[in-house]
């Protein structure tokens, strides 16, 4: 292994935020058991709040970011992984609380590291990252819930972006009528594309509506919060049921319980980073199967490590189409 490795680095002085690519000496690395030569990263939301500094989703500093990353086992003192397995994270905290992806190597427990599908390249896997195992966790809740195709129309909010995108492709592929919102209706035939039906703007979801509004979709996937998820509850089915990941929208729910004590909605809460590691990979393992990877290609931009600090920008102005990866290695 070289002496130093190349990573973005997060400091914060006082008010300062400073951010930049930078070469660390190989002793920097943080305590744990496993270090993973990474392939390849992703720009995920927080990894862009993380950068921009726009929310304090960094706990210590200075902080790599990058809360997904797939690559190979360089060296490891734990019995579970060995030199050579190609391995995937995704959350636990890294790019928060512990060095994350956004780095040539990473050091790491081996609690949080699972096997990389083998029908998955590395660059695959990231193209689907933590907003994609989070989309395959709310497809999840959905059908723990009872939502089937049979049920009805499937809502997706923020449908261009990287949840929405592959929350998108996946239920369609599983034989849903999707719905997708979109605040962004020149993305239509890229829905479309990816499976959904029909496309409504997210206008429509976007201004303070009625308690109850007329019922409509059996399930939904909300990546939006705020007006926007209180709306969509408001629209539901009898006892649909609708999987909260995201708060792209906002933080806030201004909403009523009439949906949940007149129509049995369910509000599902889904939290990708401390998900227990068996559905993790029972996630990973049902974008294996479910997922079309053909249209991966279609839902992705390639950045390079330099790259990634004006991109971060662009994801949190809502003009990132999909998903970001971050090639790092030519694995
Ligand atoms: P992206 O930036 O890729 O996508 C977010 C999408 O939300 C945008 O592309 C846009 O889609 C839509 N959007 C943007 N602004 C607004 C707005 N003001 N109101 C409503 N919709 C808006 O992010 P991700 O897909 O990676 O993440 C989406 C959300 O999910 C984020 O809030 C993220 O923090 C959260 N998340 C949560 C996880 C969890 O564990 N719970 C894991 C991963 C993500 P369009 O243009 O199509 O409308």
């Amino acid at each position: 292994m070289g002496t130093n490795f190349k990573a973005i680095l997060i400091e914060h002085d006082g008010s300062r935020h400073s951010v930049g690519l930078t070469e660390l000496p190989w002793d920097r690395l943080p305590a744990g058991e496993v270090t993973v030569r990474i392939a390849c990263s992703t720009l995920n939301y927080k990894d862009a709040l993380a950068i921009t500094g726009k929310s304090p989703v960094v706990r210590k500093f200075p902080m790599v970011p990058g809360i997904d990353f797939a690559g190979t086992v360089e060296e490891s003192s734990n019995s579970e992984f060995k030199r050579g397995d190609k391995v995937l994270l995704n959350g636990w905290g890294v790019g928060e609380q512990h060095w994350g992806g956004l780095a040539e190597v990473a050091r790491v427990k081996p609690d949080w590291l699972i096997p990389l599908e083998p029908t998955f390249s590395f660059a695959q896997a990231m193209s689907i990252g933590t907003a994609g195992y989070t989309a395959a966790l709310c497809v999840m809740a959905l059908e723990r819930h009872g939502v089937t195709p049979g049920s009805g129309e499937v809502l997706v909010t923020g449908a261009a972006g990287g949840v929405g995108s592959v929350a998108t492709a996946l239920l369609a592929k599983l034989g849903f009528d999707v719905v997708a919102v979109t605040g962004r209706l020149e993305e239509s035939d890229y829905l479309t594309k990816l499976g959904a039906k029909r496309i409504l703007p997210r206008s429509q979801f976007s201004e303070p509506g009625k308690p109850l509004a007329r019922e409509q979709w059996a399930g939904a996937v909300d990546v939006a919060g705020g007006q926007v998820l209180a709306n969509v509850c408001a629209s539901m089915k009898y006892r649909g049921v609708v999987a909260a990941c995201g708060l792209a929208g906002g933080m806030g729910f201004p909403a009523t319980v009439a949906p949940f004590i007149l129509r049995g909605v369910t509000l599902a809460g889904i939290d990708s980073v401390m998900c227990p590691r068996e559905e993790r990979r029972e996630a990973w393992r049902r974008l294996a199967r479910d997922l079309d990877a053909s249209l991966l290609d279609t839902m992705t931009e390639r950045v390079p490590l330099d790259a990634c600090i004006p991109v971060a920008d662009r994801l949190i102005a809502g003009t990132v189409r999909g998903r970001v990866i971050v090639p790092i290695s030519n694995e």
